[in-house]
């Protein structure tokens, strides 16, 4: 089954059709890109995901398996990892302090910073995360700040990582690192869901990628099948693609 199916999925804030009838499958390891433009509902469903919003309509399968989102805590339970458009770190706590404590959990992880350490240490090696775990957050960088986060999610068992607009913070070389630990982490298994309005990244990195366009799902597509124009019109709305796969 796919890593993560959307069927269905519905979303308004009041008078705005946030996400309408949105269905999405993401097959487990592979790069999965969501694009579409400012104000498409990208996010939106990103927030659904996570436990942010309560959807109005429409199921969401992990492995298979109905879930209910209630809250993040649910959301990490199910193996799901974000990385938001703004980070969710403790600025003055050390790297390892914001592994082990992060905000949203609460009492589910056992404090160990002996273990955290470990397991940071590990992850390192296996995916160029080198972040020094004593450091405290606001002395790094945004790249590094942001890897952090990734190193969030994983230390949660995230097999499933979304990240909402990743490169917007970065340098073009923090961009392109950023790039290869995603790819490492989709090379071990690891399912990402990378949501931006930038084409050029979707060609460069993804396996597949789904349009977004006013709250609709416009079209989901092979990457390397689907031209960059053809991307680009269905972002805008002069085209509509439906059911390719
Ligand atoms: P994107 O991430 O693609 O830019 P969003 O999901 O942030 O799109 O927004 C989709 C639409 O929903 C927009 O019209 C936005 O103004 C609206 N919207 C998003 N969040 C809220 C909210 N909490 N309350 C009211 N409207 C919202
Ligand atoms: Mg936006
Ligand atoms: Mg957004």
């Amino acid at each position: 089954p796919a890593a993560i199916e959307l069927r269905g999925i519905s979303k308004a804030f009041g008078p705005v059709q946030a996400n309408r009838n949105i269905d999405l499958c993401v097959p487990k390891g592979t790069i999965h890109g969501i694009i579409g433009e400012n104000g498409a509902g990208k996010s939106t469903l990103m927030s659904i995901l996570y436990g942010f919003y309560k959807p109005d309509a429409g199921e969401i399968l992990v492995d298979g398996r109905p879930i209910t989102i209630a809250d993040s805590q649910t959301a990490i339970r199910a193996g799901i990892g974000m990385v938001f458009q703004h980070f969710k770190l403790v600025q003055n706590f050390t790297v390892l302090e914001n592994i082990i404590l992060g905000a949203e959990e609460g009492a589910m992880l056992r404090p160990s910073l002996s273990k955290a350490r470990g397991v940071l240490k590990q992850l390192a090696a296996e995916y160029q995360l080198n972040v020094d775990p004593d450091a405290t957050i606001e002395s790094l960088s945004v790249g590094h700040q942001q890897r952090v986060e990734i190193l969030k999610a994983l230390y949660r068992q995230a097999e499933i990582l979304i990240l909402d607009e990743p490169t917007g913070v970065l340098t073009p070389a923090e961009a392109d690192h950023l790039f290869r630990i995603l790819e490492g982490l989709r090379d071990e298994g690891k399912t990402i869901i990378l949501i931006t309005h930038k084409l050029r990244e979707i060609i460069e990195i993804t396996d597949n990628v789904s349009v977004m366009r006013r709250g609709e799902m416009v079209a989901s597509v092979r990457t390397r099948d689907t031209s960059p124009e053809e991307l680009a019109e269905l972002m805008v709305g002069r085209k509509v693609l439906l059911n390719v796969d």
